[in-house]
This record gives C-alpha cells, structure tokens and sequence, in this order.
C-alpha cells in the first residue's frame, strides 16, 4: 500500500476543560499523531521548554513570520499571538503522520476556510459549575477576572456548532477513548483509502 498522507485534526475547548492533558494523553496512547508545535510570543511558564512546548519568539519575530505567510492560522489569545506553522504542518502530513492542532476557536475558524481536509472536535467542561470552579480554582483571581474568564469561556462555547465532533470531558478516561475513536475512524475514512490498492488486489481481472 502507499504511504497515506496524515490527517489535520483541531482541538478547541475553552480554558478549564481539560483540553491540554486530553491531547498529551491522546498522542501517548495512539502512534502515528503528533502535536504541531505552534509559535507564541507569550513567555515560557516554568517548566515549558522551546521548540517542544512552544516555539518561543518576541513580537516582531512572529510579526516578520506573520507577514511572509509562514503561519496557516495566527490570532491573539489573552494579549499574546500564537500561530501554527505551515511548514511544521506539512512536513508531518506528508510523512503520513496525523497531526494535532490544539488551537483556540479564532484560529480554528481560518483553517476551516483554508484546509479541505481536517476534523474539528470541540472539548466541553462536564458542567458550568466545574467550569467555574476549575477557573476560579486555578490562582488567587479577584472575582471580577473569574467572572471575565467565565465570560470569554461563554463566548467560546458558542462555537460548537462549527466543529464535526462534541466530546463532554467528565470522566477523563471516557473522554480519552472518544478522542482516540475519533482519530482511529478517521484512519478508517474512505477519502484516506488506497484505492489503487484494493483495486489491484482484489478487483483487477486475472
Ligand atoms: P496557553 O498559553 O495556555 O498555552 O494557550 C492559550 C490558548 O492559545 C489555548 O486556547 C491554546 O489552544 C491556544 N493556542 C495555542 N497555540 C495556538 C496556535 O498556534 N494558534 C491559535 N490560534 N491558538 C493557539
């Protein structure tokens, strides 16, 4: 069979849902899928390392990069850019590896408009109040930023409806399973099928 090109899957959640640990967790459990390493000008957080959590630069780096369309999707997250590069993407999927975009929902809205080919799956907090708790749990945030946090969350969750698959992220260990169906599945599309193949070992006369 012919090597098969990967397959672009988009991750969005809104902060608190759990978003980050699924995607780590779905890359050790399935072969074959990686995260593509975006670029941020936010800086690193104590523990994060360049070039395998982000790709760290200064503003007018990523502005440069921003402007020679090195990025397939850019957009500013809580005062900070992020942006997913277009080479990084492209030398995985011709690999023949699946590649994992954990992007917010401004970026995932460009990729929809430009990448033919790509699932988008939408990761929900099992409820508002764990929602709220998680955000309110995280630092010793004044009730005004929990509020504002809760409010950009909100505003997240009314996307859903633009992504292929919904996974309710309550009981970890389920919501991991879903992921790696969705992923599995897709391997399985008629679209990622080698024709040629079937067709020479199964249906060509003689
Ligand atoms: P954090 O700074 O907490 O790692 O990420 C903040 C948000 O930025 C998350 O929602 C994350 O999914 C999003 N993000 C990370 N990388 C990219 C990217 O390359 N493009 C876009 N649009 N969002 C990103």
């Amino acid at each position: 069979m012919k090597p098969r090109r990967g397959s672009l899957f988009v991750i969005s959640a809104p902060s608190g849902a759990g978003k980050t640990t699924l995607c780590q967790r779905l890359c050790e459990r399935l072969s074959g899928i990686k995260h593509s390493v975006s670029f941020t000008t936010r800086e690193p957080r104590p523990g994060e390392l360049n070039d395998v959590h982000y790709t760290f630069v200064d503003k007018d780096t990523f502005r440069a990069m921003a402007a020679q369309g090195d990025f397939v999707e850019w957009a500013e997250v809580h005062g900070n850019f992020y942006g997913t590069s277009r080479k990084r993407i492209e030398e995985m999927l011709s690999a023949g590896l699946d590649v994992l975009l954990d992007i917010d929902v401004q970026g995932a809205r460009q990729i929809r408009q430009n990448a033919a080919d790509c699932r988008f799956i939408f990761i929900l907090p099992p409820s508002m109040e764990v929602l709220r708790m998680r955000l309110a749990g995280r630092m010793s945030d004044t009730e005004e930023v929990i509020e504002r946090r809760l409010r950009n969350a909100v505003k997240e969750i009314g996307e859903y409806k633009n992504y292929d698959y919904v996974i309710i992220n309550d009981i970890f260990e389920e919501a991991l399973t879903d992921l790696v169906a969705i992923v599995r599945s897709e391997r399985c599309a008629i679209s990622k099928v080698d024709h040629a193949w079937i067709e020479q070992q199964f249906l060509k006369e003689g």
